[in-house]
């Protein structure tokens, strides 16, 4: 159920595609294959401070 993102390189449009596909990760936008991986970006520690005191 993971999928990885990419943001495409030519119109900057950012999307997502599941590990099950096996093609190249193309635009969905424009079509284009100039695309990169986009890095998962960790949670910022405000909102961890706030899921943590929400609980209980
Ligand atoms: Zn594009």
């Amino acid at each position: 159920m993971f999928g990885k993102e990419y943001e495409c390189k030519d119109c900057g449009r950012a999307f997502r595609i599941d590990e099950d596909e096996r093609r190249e990760p193309k635009c969905p936008g424009c079509e284009s294959g100039n695309v990169a991986i986009r890095v998962a970006q960790p949670l910022p520690p405000w909102l961890v401070l706030k899921s943590k005191a929400g609980s209980g």
